[in-house]
């Protein structure tokens, strides 16, 4: 069966979070507008507005919607987070005030898959309850989209690791209490069982900001993702996530569910622009006429409603997969998602800027903040054409080569075989 409905009930709770997210989150990406500002858990301001909120939610039982029921999440999988994700993506807030913010979600998955007992206590379950944020520390600034070339190390030293290198990107890093740093453990091994992950405290001796890397406007050196220097960070053994040279497995493990929850919320913000386009184009007149009345607009609106639509049903089959199917299964579905949710975000937000005018280039309007949005999206958890090599790659390798000089489809050749096959009824 083919079914592309919502269960009444899960509808209510849709309906819910809508209302919620307009009247509750929107205004707090007003009043607290910085990139980093959701995962300042010391803003006393930001914090007493949102505390009741996050209440509201898990009244509601819609917190912490990716984890299971083990963890404390309604377990509810991946087709009913798609639904809530492209909610809570239009504001940015709604993530943080939801307990599903990226990239404490990932995080938080990876420990419960692989965290000891001690780890899960110390560093998931204040995160699970949102009173702290933590940072993936794995880009490095020489090597971004191939981790074979990393080079940060870790090595050890009695019943203590080691760590010494510099990493590129590590978002939040400046309001995290803990970062899972990825380190070669074992430079002679195979690529992909060269690292390790091993969580660090922030506070930790050794722990150090070259600077904070903003996007955009922000002013240098106060941006959110930190440039780190690991100056011979030194953290237990029992510091390791998962077990020697599983770094590589660790990661794959996180950034599987991040993908096609930033593809989720995605779809959000893309709907969010379309609504803003519409409204514009039965509002602003030109040469005498509605910008809704010039074909050019229609195309433009048109364009980006049919591509949204597309782009939605493959996210919604890829939760699908991940739902029914065995783990795994998704996997080129979530490389797909990765690379046309960015193509597809670009294009809306460029048309979205584009009808607006001027307006839509300033900073009065979010539409330009969403343009560069689209392009960071094609870059973090790896670049748009990692992902394409994937998606041809998992095809590539189930094709079967044709012998002779031409293909299996040749007209000629498939009549001749179509006219010997019924060469009884054709000779009559
Ligand atoms: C907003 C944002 C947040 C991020 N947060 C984090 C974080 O929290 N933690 C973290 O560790 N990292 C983070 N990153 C880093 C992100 O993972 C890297 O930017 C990404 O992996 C690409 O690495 P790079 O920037 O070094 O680009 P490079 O590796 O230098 O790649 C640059 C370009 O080279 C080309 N290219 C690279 N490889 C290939 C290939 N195999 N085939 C064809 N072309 C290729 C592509 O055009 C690519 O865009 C974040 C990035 C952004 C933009």
């Amino acid at each position: 069966m083919w079914d592309f409905s919502t269960d009444p009930e899960f509808q209510a709770k849709l309906d819910w979070i809508a209302t919620f997210v307009r009247e509750e989150c929107e205004p707090l990406d007003l009043l607290f507008p910085g990139h980093g500002d959701p995962y300042d858990v010391h803003n006393a301001q930001s914090r007493a507005i949102i505390a009741p909120l996050q209440e509201q939610v898990k009244a509601q039982g819609l917190w912490a919607c990716h984890l299971g029921p083990e963890l404390g999440g309604p377990g509810y999988g991946q087709m009913k987070l798609a639904l809530m994700n492209e909610i809570l993506g239009r504001s940015y807030w709604a993530p943080t005030v939801f307990g599903t913010a990226a990239p404490d979600t990932g995080n938080a998955e990876i420990l419960a898959m692989f965290g000891t007992e001690e780890q899960k206590a110390r560093y998931l379950q204040p995160l699970m309850d949102g009173t702290i944020v933590s940072t993936f520390s794995m880009t490095e600034p020489q090597a971004g989209a191939d981790p074979k070339e990393f080079v940060c190390r870790a090595y050890r030293d009695g019943d203590e690791w080691v760590i010494d290198g510099q990493k590129w990107f590590s978002s939040n890093a400046r309001y995290a209490s803990f970062l899972i740093v990825m380190a070669v453990t074992d430079p002679d091994a195979p690529p992909h069982s060269r690292m390790s992950m091993l969580i660090v405290p922030t506070e930790t001796a050794g722990v150090k900001f070259i600077r904070n890397v903003g996007l955009m406007e922000e002013p240098l050196g106060e941006g959110i993702h930190g440039y780190m220097h690991y100056d011979k960070v030194r953290v237990p053994l029992d510091a390791m996530l998962g077990g020697p040279g599983e770094g590589f497995k660790v990661a794959q493990a996180r950034l599987g569910g991040g993908r096609v929850h930033h593809a989720m919320r995605t779809v959000g913000k893309c709907q969010r622009m379309i609504d803003m386009m519409l409204e514009r184009a039965v509002s602003r007149r030109a040469q005498g006429r509605l910008l809704a009345d010039h074909q050019f607009v229609q195309g433009d609106i048109a364009d980006s409603i049919i591509e949204l639509e597309q782009f939605r049903l493959l996210v919604m089959k890829t939760a699908w997969v991940i739902d029914t199917q065995p783990h795994g299964a998704a996997r080129t579905l979530i490389a797909m998602c990765k690379v046309q949710m960015a193509e597809v975000y670009h294009k809306i937000a460029r048309r979205a800027v584009h009808l607006h005018g001027s307006l839509g280039v300033t900073n009065e309007m979010p539409l330009a903040y969403y343009l560069m949005g689209a392009e960071s999206l094609a870059l973090a958890d790896g670049p748009t054409e990692v992902h394409k090599v994937q998606v041809a790659k998992a095809f590539l390798k189930n094709a079967k080569p044709h012998e002779g000089l031409f293909p299996s489809e040749h007209i000629p050749t498939r009549l001749a075989a179509a006219k010997q096959k019924y060469a009884g009824v054709l000779d009559q």
